[in-house]
Formats: C-alpha cells, structure tokens, sequence
C-alpha cells in the first residue's frame, strides 16, 4: 500500500502528506506538483483495485494542473494553500467537462457542464482533482452499498463497509489516494464514513458553503465539507470553500480567518462542552462508549470544562428526517425524467411513450434505496397525508432546533459518539433498511438544526476479530452556528495529544 516518491534523493511517503505538510515542501521545492500527482496516480492505480473509491480518474486534466502549479513555483509566485493539492471529489459535486454519476446508472453519461461553487474556489486556488469518487445512489445510505456500479471496501478490513455515503471520499484519504477529499453530508454523510474509515470530516454550517452544482439530495440539509487527515487540514479546506455564491441563494459571506487553523489554548479553555444524556443510552457499543470516555479524560487534561445537558426530542430525530429528506428527495429527483438528463441515446431509446422514457430512465436507472424513499416522500406530500406527516415533521423539527438553541444557551460545544458502532461488516445490514438508518442516529440532528459538527478519529481502536488490524471510531463535536472555529480548535488540541502520547 505503501507509495513513495524519490525526489532530490529523499523519500516523502504520500502516506504522510497533509496539505499543510504538501504546501510546505511544494513552496521550499523539495518536490514537484507534477511529481506528487503521478505517485498518486500510480498508487491508485495499484491500490483502488482493492478498495474501490474512486469512480473515474481525471488524470489528464490532473496532470496538465500539476504542471502549471509547477510553473508557478518556478516563478516564485505566492502559492495559495491549496496549490497543487491533490483532491479527490465526490461524485454528486460537478467538475465541469467531467462525469458526475452521483452513483446513479441514470446519470452514467452524464458530462458536467459546468463547475460546483466549491470547485470554482478550489481551482482559483490552484487545486488538483484526482477523481470523482463513489457514493451511496444520490447520496442516499450509509455504506457506499447503494452505489450503481460497485462497493467500496473499507482500507482497514476489505470485509467492511467505509460508511456512507461519502465512502469512497473516506477510503480514498485513509488509503492514501488523495491528500484530501471533499463530500457532502445530508444526514451524516460526511462525519460517519469518515469515523468509519479513521479521518476527519466536518459537516459545514448550513449556508456557509455553496451548493451550487451539488446534485441536490435534499435542500433543507445538504452541506458539502472536507474529509482530511488532520483537523488542521479540514480547517484550511473549509477556509477555501465556504462563502458567498450568486447561484446559491442560501449561502452567506463568512469571514471566517487564521483561528480555524490556528487556535489559541485559552480559547479552548473558556469553552465549555456539553454532554447529552440522550447521546450516551444504555445499548451503546460498549467499546465506542469506553473510547469516547477517553476522550473526555484527555479532554479535560487541557482543563476544558464539561457540563451534562438534556436534548430531550433527540428520539425524535430519525423519525423526523426519514420524513422530510423522502419529501425533497421525491421533489428534487423529479427531475431526472430521462429528457434530459438521458442514460440512453436517442436512437438507441427505442420507446413510443413518454412512460416507455421514464421506464428506461428511472425504472432501469434507479436503485431498490432511491425508489424507496421516492415512494415514501411522495406518500408523505400527498394530500391528506401532508398535515399529518410532513407538517408534523417540520413542527418535530422546530422542537429540536429549540434543544439545541436552549442547551448552547449552558454549553458552547456538544460532544457524542458519531455512530452507536465501528465499520460494519458488507452486506450486514442491505436487506434491513431500519437498522442501516440507526447508523445515522447521532448525526442527523446537526443537519435537521443546520449545526456546525465534525467527526475526528480517536487514538483509541477496536482490534479487529478478523486478524491483525484494527477499526477506528470517532467522536463527534457539534458548535453553533458559524462556529466551526470552536469544534476545529477542540479537535486540533486533541490531535496534540493524541501525537504527544504515541
Ligand atoms: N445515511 C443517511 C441517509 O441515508 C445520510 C445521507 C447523507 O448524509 N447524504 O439519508
């Protein structure tokens, strides 16, 4: 798995690289963009073979990229953070001239026409895109099963899932086959992958990151946010990312500088953290619960106070999402008719009528999750069922949003688990859609309340039944809003501690 490059007779492993670490040894020439971005090429090429995270490779435009970033530091320009990073994207975010699947047969041809906000800002930074990288159909599941074309396999056990539905995002970091990545999270989907697969990810604060060219799952949710090493990284990614965009009327400019990657200790310590009793119940994976105490012993080392607190509907919370993301799913995929964004060509349709069109497109293009929950939110918006079901879940809603508001009125930072288990085993929970939504029952509220919350690996791991290796877990910090400043610095003193004890 290992990939090295010799430049200037020394040996930098990709398993090491950051973008801080990248940029450092970019600017100071002890290697080229040009270089770093063909090691990666060769250890994807040699490695996804196993893991599957990626579903197609940019390495033209990749490489073209990594040659003008080389040009730029022949010059002596002042390089942006980012330059010459290589990225991997996840494939419901468009890169103009790219295919953009979402994971979807129904979109298998489809070439994106135009570039994501983000993608826009990462270029004017002088990024580099690997590759788009695979995901659960429309974002929709927490394993990457529920891909179209094929599983990812988590890089610490093959025999596990890497979460979802960012999973191929997730694996691509924690296998090495990207410095960094960018996914999207809805209900998690971000934050559990990333925990599964021992990286951080930082779900962003709604509207502070465009979704402009985000194939949209559901509306009132979705966030796009980083999936990196370190929280140092995701600080700089996110930096990069959020602010305003004239095509995202939900997005606000942000003013967002050097404390999210910089913290100061005493900031750190005026915080207090909160502990919801709701998020610690009595079936809890015993071993994430003994982790997650570590982490608050460690935690408490820096002098960082704790505070238990109530979020009393939190049982609220799944019930409430798997009511209102059916509803926008069912408005939002609407759209893929088969007109216009066809998988089949014209000549080869062979159909009469404009149901023949729909059955090629969404009947055969289509997954059993996405006509699932298509089916559901339909029922759930029809008339004479939307009072009772999709009002209700937006009054659920405001009843959770109230938790939170109340609780950051005692606390300004609320810690929990990221998933009641570690990576679960392939196929373990396909057939029981119920138990794979119970993945997601830590995560969602942030997205139901538009918080704020990052995912980030504990030192500690489960030691894997199946032989040698080990599983990672992660705990989950949730901020106010705009206030990723507060989660990143908690993490960023915690990965201090976590380097200064192994
Ligand atoms: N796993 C959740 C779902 O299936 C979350 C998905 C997401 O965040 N995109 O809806």
């Amino acid at each position: 798995m290992e990939t090295t490059i010799n430049s200037l007779n020394k040996m930098y492993s990709l398993r090491n690289l950051t973008i801080k670490s990248f940029h450092d040894g970019l600017v100071s020439k002890k290697f080229s963009a040009l270089e770093i971005t063909q090691a990666f090429f060769k250890h994807i090429k040699e490695s996804d073979k196993r893991i599957g995270a990626y579903l197609s490779l940019n390495e033209d435009g990749a490489l073209k990229a990594a040659e003008r970033v080389d040009i730029a530091v022949a010059q002596d320009e002042e390089l942006p953070i980012l330059a010459g990073v290589p990225l991997a994207i996840k494939d419901n975010i468009l890169i103009k001239s790219l295919p953009a699947t979402a994971g979807s047969k129904s979109l298998e041809n489809y070439i994106a026409s135009y570039s994501a906000g983000v993608i826009q800002k990462l270029k004017s930074e002088k990024a580099i895109f690997l590759g788009k990288t695979n995901l659960d159909e429309f974002a929709m599941g927490s394993s990457t099963e529920n891909s179209g074309f094929h599983i990812t396999h988590n890089p610490h056990d093959p025999l596990r899932v890497p979460g979802g539905s960012s999973g191929g995002s997730a694996a691509a970091v924690a296998a090495h086959m990207a410095v960094a990545a960018l996914g999207s999270d809805t209900g998690g989907s971000i934050r559990q992958p990333a925990g599964f697969c021992g990286v951080v990810g930082l779900k962003t604060t709604y509207g502070a990151v465009s979704r402009n060219g985000l194939i949209a799952l559901a509306s009132s949710l979705d966030q796009i946010g980083p999936i990196t090493k370190t929280v140092e990284d995701a600080a700089m990614l996110f930096k990069a990312i959020a602010g305003h965009d004239p095509y995202d009327a939900t997005c606000t400019e942000t003013n967002y500088g050097e404390e999210l990657w910089n913290p100061k200790l005493e900031q750190v310590r005026s915080l207090t953290i909160g502990l919801p009793d709701e998020y610690f119940p009595k079936g809890l994976d015993e071993e994430v619960q003994k982790a997650i105490g570590k982490v608050i012993l460690d935690l408490e080392s820096l002098k960082i106070n704790f505070k238990k607190i109530s979020l009393p509907h939190t049982n609220f919370a799944l019930p409430c999402y798997y009511i209102i993301l059916p509803a926008e799913v069912s408005a939002n995929l609407a759209r893929f008719d088969g007109i216009r964004y066809s998988r089949i060509e014209d000549k080869k349709l062979n159909t009469k009528t404009l149901r023949d069109i729909y059955m090629r497109h969404r009947g055969e293009g289509f997954g059993t999750e996405t006509k699932r929950r298509i089916i559901l939110g339909t029922f759930v918006l029809s008339s004479g069922y939307y009072d009772a079901y999709y009002q209700k879940a937006q009054q659920v809603r405001s009843l959770i949003k109230n938790d939170f508001e109340k609780a950051f009125n005692e606390v300004d930072v609320i810690l929990t688990p990221v998933s009641p288990t570690s990576a679960f085993k392939i196929g373990e929970r396909v057939s029981d859609p119920y138990s794979m939504y119970l993945s997601d029952i830590f995560t969602i509220p942030a997205n139901l309340v538009g918080l704020p919350a990052v995912s980030i690996p504990i030192k500690e791991t489960l030691p894997l039944s199946s032989g040698g290796g080990r599983l990672p877990i992660g705990f989950q910090l949730i901020g106010r809003h705009f206030r990723e400043a507060d989660i990143l610095a908690i993490g960023q003193f915690y990965e201090k501690i976590k380097a200064s004890s192994s």
